[in-house]
């Protein structure tokens, strides 16, 4: 029997040495009584530095250890025992339970163990004192830590994904979500267990039906199965989300376990009809384009074509298709364009090259076109304009300006008067060529005859920025002269400044011509220079022959050139007008009126004496100073009167009306002398 007992307690001395397990027993009080081999290996304490010590003296447990101890016995029910402040715990089912704890080596290091702790009895059934058996975890904790590390680093890259996995074990009904499903579906882990009712609580009720319909027909027909739905959150907000997912099955066919992924698909969906807006735009200005825009792939093999480019190429969609651009080249210049099209690969783009095409019907048409590699590097856009139309646009205005040019006396000149163009009418006008005329000021062609003030008038007209016509006698290089009626405007760039000035003229020198052969005075109606003439001469001899009496008045506008200065040449003109007008009204039928020269008029008065022409000239006199002329309101004249003598001829008798004038005009204007 005794032998039997130290059988046993030897082999429970080579157990308690020799076992894996950290083994302490300690008195009821917590002095340690034994401890044993692995303990003091795992520990870095001999038993005999530990035996009879009290275990929280030598343990050295930190605070936290403690904060758990009583963390546990709230959580576990169970009492921690007076006086043993460390980890002496019950289960409250009676057995002792594996804990995790923590052990302090000598050295300081943690080791983390599972511990158990079992009470002893004497045989009265008296507490002795406790066992505890713990297990070293390092390896465990270590793993255990990896895997959790692990799972963060998936919970984190789910989360940038923005993917989410579950996985549901449909023999036991158990639904597993990730972390960033929770997030997905906005449903707090704390509060909700993972389940099918909150899957579909998520779903946009709209989506409920297809998304149950694809998991089922996927479990059916053991199938994995992709759908695209939408969320509904709380507040109305609306996710979307792709799913994935698969079922694995029993050798029977029995759905054992599904697990599937959920992505949250809202930015890419958001972003992704912000493109397809973007590319509708964009394929509406590509369809309502007038340019012909052509895609195709390295080889010219077209990609796609708009609208323009098949009205340019009279082909439909499904000819062009399969075909090349190079194809459509004229056959001679077709190498160029595979060349080109090499060149558009390494520049990029290339613009703006004019070419013959060969489209339906064999018909040729000259494009203007720009290429451009794609941003993919894959593809060349081909940009094309018929320029057919703007070819004959372009030789119909360059024909209108030849023809312009070759007919239209047209000049144009910088602001200070420096001639910029010349027109081929003009130089032949002028007889100057381009090269003499360019640069040159226009006053080159200024004619003598012409009066200053009619210049002046001119510039201040246009230097106003309005325009001026009128008639000009030019001269031409060889001295001779031409009359033009030129109209003359300013000319302005597309800033609106002003550059310069721009004369159309009317060669009128014939018609001039004609009227120097004429009678009447083109301005007043009146007799001319020509005719007064004439009916001098006859006047005269008839008044010799028959010693009748015979007078002449000749008039002349009171401070004219004040007119013109004020308001201009063609106001002049009127007033001329009106003076002619009341000039014959008063005149009598025998009278022969005319316009002498300038605002100067001759009255020729047969069987008249001095005396009868003075009343004469009084009543003119009177006539206009009455008259209230449009524009310039009151005017007068000066009058000179001269009665024939039998030695005058008509220049004798001009110079007495002249001189008789002359006094008029220096004793105040607006009276007759003679
Ligand atoms: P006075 O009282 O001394 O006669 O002064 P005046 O300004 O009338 O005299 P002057 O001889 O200095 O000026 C005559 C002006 O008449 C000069 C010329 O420009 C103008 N004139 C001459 N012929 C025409 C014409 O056909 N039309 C216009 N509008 N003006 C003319
Ligand atoms: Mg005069
Ligand atoms: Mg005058």
């Amino acid at each position: 029997m005794l032998k039997k007992l130290q059988d046993t307690s030897s082999l429970l001395l080579a157990i308690f040495n020799n076992i894996n397990y950290l083994v302490i027993t300690t008195s009821k009080d917590g002095i340690i009584t034994s401890f044993n081999r692995k303990a003091e290996q795992m520990l870095g304490y001999e038993a005999s530095e530990l035996i009879g010590k009290h275990t929280p003296a030598i343990f050295h447990y930190p605070p936290e250890i403690l904060d758990r101890a009583t963390q546990f016995s709230n959580e576990l029910n169970i009492a921690l025992e007076p006086g043993f402040e460390v980890f002496v715990i019950k289960s409250k089912l009676g057995f002792p339970n594996e804990y995790e704890w923590t052990y302090i080596a000598k050295n300081g290091a943690h080791i983390p163990v599972l511990l158990s702790v079992t009470s002893l009895h004497d045989n009265d059934g008296l507490l002795i004192g406790y066992v505890g058996i713990s297990r070293d975890i390092t390896a465990e904790k270590e793993t255990y830590e990896q895997f959790i590390h692990s799972k963060q680093l998936l919970n984190e890259a789910q989360n940038l994904a923005k993917v989410g996995s579950w996985s549901l074990d449909l023999t036991q009904n158990y639904l597993e979500w990730s972390d960033e499903i929770y997030r997905i579906f906005e449903i707090d882990p704390i509060k909700f267990n993972p389940s099918y009712e909150g899957f579909l609580n998520a779903i946009h009720p709209e989506d409920v039906e297809i998304v149950q319909e694809a998991f089922s027909q996927s479990v059916q027909n053991q199938t994995p199965y992709s759908i695209t739905h939408r969320l509904l959150m709380s507040d109305g907000r609306v996710k979307y989300v792709v799913e994935n997912g698969i079922t694995t099955y029993s050798d029977e066919g029995t759905s054992l376990f599904s697990h599937g992924t959920v992505q949250d698909i809202t930015e890419i969906k958001v972003l992704q009809e912000e493109l397809n807006l973007h590319n509708q735009e964009l394929e509406a200005i590509l369809e309502t384009t007038r340019d012909g825009i052509a895609i195709v792939d390295m080889d010219s093999n077209f990609l796609y074509v708009n609208n323009a480019y098949l009205k340019m190429s009279g082909f439909t969609k499904e000819e062009l298709m399969g075909k090349t651009f190079v194809g459509f080249s004229v056959p001679e210049d077709s190498a160029r364009l595979a060349l080109r099209l090499k060149e558009v690969v390494d520049k990029g783009f290339i613009q703006n090259i004019e070419k013959t095409c060969i489209v339906a019907n064999g018909k040729r048409v000259k494009l203007n076109i720009s290429m451009a590699l794609m941003p993919d590097k894959q593809r060349i856009l081909i940009s094309t304009k018929d320029i057919a139309e703007a070819k004959a646009l372009e030789k119909k205005l360059h024909d209108y300006i030849a023809l312009v040019d070759e007919h239209i006396i047209t000049s144009s000149t910088d602001v200070k008067g420096n001639i910029v163009y010349a027109s081929k009418a003009f130089c032949r006008i002028s007889q100057y060529s381009e090269e003499e005329l360019i640069g040159k000021n226009h006053r080159i062609i200024r004619h003598p005859d012409m009066p200053a003030s009619l210049y002046d008038e001119l510039w201040k007209t246009i230097t106003m920025d309005k325009s001026w016509a009128g008639e000009i006698k030019n001269i031409a290089k060889d001295g001779s002269f031409y009359w033009v009626y030129a109209a003359i405007a300013p000319t302005w760039d597309e800033d609106g400044k002003k550059v310069g000035y721009t004369a159309i003229r009317q060669d009128i020198t014939d018609k001039k011509r004609i009227e120097e052969l004429s009678i009447t005075d083109r301005l007043t109606g009146l007799y001319n220079r020509l005719k007064l003439d004439e009916v001098f001469m006859y006047e005269l001899v008839q008044s010799k022959r028959f010693h009748a009496p015979l007078s002449i008045i000749l008039l002349d506008i009171d401070h004219f050139k004040h007119v013109n200065d004020t308001y201009g040449h063609q106001v002049g003109d009127q007033v001329l007008q009106h003076i002619a007008n009341i000039l014959r009204s008063i005149g009598r039928k025998a009278d022969t009126i005319g316009r002498w020269g300038g605002e100067e008029f001759l009255i020729v008065l047969p069987q008249t004496d001095r005396d009868g022409a003075i009343k004469m000239g009084e009543k003119i006199r009177l006539g206009v100073e009455d008259y209230s002329f449009p524009v310039i309101g009151k005017k007068t004249a000066s009058f000179g009167i001269a009665e024939f003598q039998e030695e005058d001829n008509q220049s004798t008798l001009v110079e007495r009306a002249d001189r008789a004038l002359y006094r008029a005009k220096n004793e105040g204007r607006n009276r007759v002398a003679g």
